[in-house]
């Protein structure tokens, strides 16, 4: 007698490696799960129209049995439905799935959804006194045979491009081209009426409900992918850092992190695809480099880091944070333009690229002092492509520092001028950048010198940091005494007073 395979809402493969001796595939749609945190409506869009096209593709394609249980009240109820069945699914993305998923007696098989197992990135990690990104991703691009030559050796003489990748946008503003987005179809019309129906029924949504922009079937990953390579990974290098006002949110970014994180398209196939293209096409290697960084470097990281510390990320918290996450974060005005122009964002398409992410909402968050796993869940909530083993390293780790610096060598914390010099926020904002009190003085720049007050011992021990503590130092007792005034009103304009 064959099992019962549970497939996930993030595991959509369409090689699942459960199908093999599965008599029945089963799916589970919680509205439970709605219910303990607002979720961004179209994040509870996607996941459930890639899973109702995956069961109308496993019937048509494998002539499986598939029981969907949407509307269960929790996954425990929909797997009791289940008793005296074998149930096996592919080991969760996510500790406590994992955890919930062996307690239910499931038998958990490699899902092969990433490069790089847990345990491999382990081994990798064991012994090494730092777990920098950059040296995992050498290796990567060696095993993998990426942009390498048959030495080894990277292409073009140098592994990193990041000075021809970190541009400020031009002054005329950048024009990128529309990306692809899918047509949605009768599968997606079902969802959203079962979503306004949940609306209607008590659950709260975050952000806006608009036409699905995201992959969610390999199909559409690949059409994004092809889109991306055609018309936006020439150009994606020079401006992946910039930031713009709103009407192009995505510019020339890839928008293959939601059906990557899907598991509906394999990130090989995305790194491949890029490199092809710089033979084929001349594109530049700096924005080819730029994009498979992130594929097989950054995503893999991260992947690697929250299963080596999955246990502790939770309560990580190096700096001793205890803001709660500030309502300006779930979209109450706070006066700066950067903030909730990149919050506007977020609540309307799910979506920020990673230096927003970083380097506002990052930035903002470590300096005001916002406890990390609380960012963490909000990132994971808020966002198109939230999940856990995505933003606790990302948000908790790498943006506020919260585990002391495994992964980065200096907190990321900037004031002002950084957002002035990469975006044109500043321009149309109330405050002025470059000044740290006073009546225009910048919120960013007086939270980010209190936090170097606050920090001064740790920092004035990193050479890389420790001129800032000088800088500190050097100013006058009225100074340092108004700075800390304004950021104390900074963390009020946080909350919305
Ligand atoms: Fe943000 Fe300060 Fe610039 Fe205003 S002046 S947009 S608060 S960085």
């Amino acid at each position: 007698m064959g099992h019962t395979l549970l497939i996930l809402g993030d595991q959509l493969l369409r090689e699942h490696p459960g199908l093999d001796g599965a008599n029945r595939v089963i799916t589970v749609e919680s509205e439970a799960m709605l219910r303990r945190r607002p979720l961004h409506r179209q994040r509870a869009h996607l996941v459930r129209s890639g899973l109702r096209h995956l069961a109308a593709e496993l019937r048509e394609r494998d002539g499986l049995e598939v029981i969907e249980h949407r509307g269960a009240a929790t996954l425990a109820e929909a797997l009791a439905q289940h008793d005296g069945e074998e149930l096996v699914a592919a080991i969760p993305n996510d500790l406590g799935a994992r955890r919930a998923l062996e307690g239910h007696g499931v038998r958990l098989v490699d899902s092969g959804q990433f490069l790089t197992a847990p345990d491999d990135f382990a081994a990798w990690a064991r012994g090494r006194r730092r777990l920098r990104m950059e040296d995992f991703y050498r290796e990567q691009r060696r095993s993998f045979g990426v942009l390498v030559d048959d030495a080894g050796e990277p292409l073009g003489g140098r592994w990193n491009f990041d000075a021809e990748n970190r541009q400020p946008p031009p002054k005329d503003g950048l024009n990128a081209p529309e990306a692809w987005s899918p047509r949605e179809d009768e599968i997606d019309a079902e969802v959203r009426a079962d979503l306004d129906a949940a609306a209607a029924r008590g659950v709260v949504f975050f952000g806006a409900d608009v036409p699905r922009r995201f992959a969610v079937t390999p199909a559409e990953a690949h059409a994004v992918l092809e889109d991306f390579v055609a018309h936006r990974l020439r150009e994606f290098g020079p401006w992946q850092d910039a930031m713009v006002e709103p009407g192009n949110p995505f510019l020339f970014h890839s928008l293959l992190s939601v059906p990557l994180n899907l598991g509906v398209i394999d990130p090989l196939t995305c790194v491949r695809a890029a490199e092809e293209a710089y033979h084929a096409h001349d594109l530049p290697l700096s924005s080819v480099e730029g994009f498979v960084r992130q594929v097989i470097g950054w995503r893999e990281y991260v992947w690697g880091m929250y299963w080596l510390r999955a246990e502790q990320w939770p309560d990580a918290n190096a700096l001793r944070a205890e803001l709660p996450l500030p309502a300006a974060y779930r979209g109450v005005e706070s006066g700066w333009n950067c903030l909730d122009t990149v919050v506007a964002g977020v609540a309307q398409h799910g979506y920020a690229h990673h230096i927003e992410r970083l380097m506002v909402l990052g930035t903002i968050g470590l300096t005001a002092g916002v406890v990390p796993w609380e960012l963490v869940r909000w990132f994971q909530t808020a966002f198109v492509d939230g999940a856990e083993w995505v933003m606790a390293p990302n948000a908790a780790g790498m943006a506020l520092f919260a585990d002391g610096g495994e992964m980065v060598t200096k907190p990321y914390a900037a004031g002002g001028n950084y957002i002035s010099k990469m975006s044109p926020h500043c321009k149309s904002c109330q405050y002025k950048p470059s000044e740290k009190h006073g009546e225009r003085a910048c919120p960013v720049t007086a939270l980010y010198w209190d936090f170097v007050d606050r920090h001064t011992e740790r920092l004035a021990a990193n050479n890389r940091t420790a001129r800032s503590v000088s800088t500190w130092r050097r100013f006058d007792q009225d100074t340092r005494d108004a700075v800390r005034a304004r950021a104390a009103s900074a963390r009020e304009e946080l909350d919305g007073g």
